[in-house]
């Protein structure tokens, strides 16, 4: 399916683009579309959030467009930054800034007590106003420094037990999108792809 990527984060593209091809799909980006469109994050939840972004990109592109919102959970903040992850410095998509301000925050804290979780809501909005959204989620822990140099954001400082403590930073592409929220969502999202269309068909 031709499928418009609804983001202007470069990192984010990277992933949805190589996630989506490798399901054999083709991926536009917004910004290849002209659509410099950057709708309003009001939702207070991601799949909310999500469906905001597929729908408003979708309507200005016409093709069935997917969206990812996404963000880290951390325990020991009662669940913070949550839907505000990209914001939490208080500017949006200040990378640094957002991890310096994380790490400021668990300073002191000892590796149990700096559990944390990614979490990925995609939706697949249609031409005809139908839409699928899906969750995927990553359990982790926030690192006591950044630690590798793949990868974006919050990557550096997100480290996963599954891969022996090693850090998003410093996974290959491929260990990344096999456990990663994103990879998680966007294979959920394959999974139930066809039953979708086919519902579609018959309605
Ligand atoms: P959104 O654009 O509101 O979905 O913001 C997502 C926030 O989470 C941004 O600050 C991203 O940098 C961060 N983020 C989402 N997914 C990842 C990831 O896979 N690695 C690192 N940071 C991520």
């Amino acid at each position: 399916m031709e499928i418009c990527a609804a983001t202007g984060n470069a990192g984010k593209l990277k992933e949805l683009r190589r996630i989506l091809e490798a399901q054999g799909h083709t991926v536009k980006s917004q910004k290849e579309l002209g659509i410099t469109l950057e709708p309003d994050e009001t939702g207070t939840t991601f799949e909310e959030n999500a469906l905001i972004k597929a729908k408003a990109i979708c309507e200005a592109s016409g093709l069935p467009t997917v969206a990812d919102d996404s963000g880290l959970e951390v325990d020991a903040l009662n669940g913070e930054p949550g839907v505000y992850t990209a914001r939490y410095c208080g500017r949006h998509g200040d990378d640094e800034a957002n991890n310096d301000k994380l790490l400021a925050n668990l300073e002191g804290l000892p590796k149990e007590k700096r559990s944390a979780k990614f979490v990925s809501a995609v939706c697949l909005y249609l031409p005809d106003g139908r839409s699928l959204t899906t969750r995927g989620e990553c359990p982790g822990w926030i690192g006591f420094e950044r630690r590798g140099t793949n990868g974006f954001g919050y990557d550096p400082i997100f480290n996963v037990e599954q891969y022996d403590d090693r850090s998003y930073a410093q996974l290959t592409t491929q260990e990344k999108d096999a456990i990663s929220h994103r990879g998680k969502a966007l294979a959920r999202l394959e999974e139930k792809l066809e039953g979708f269309l086919q519902d579609k068909l018959t309605k």
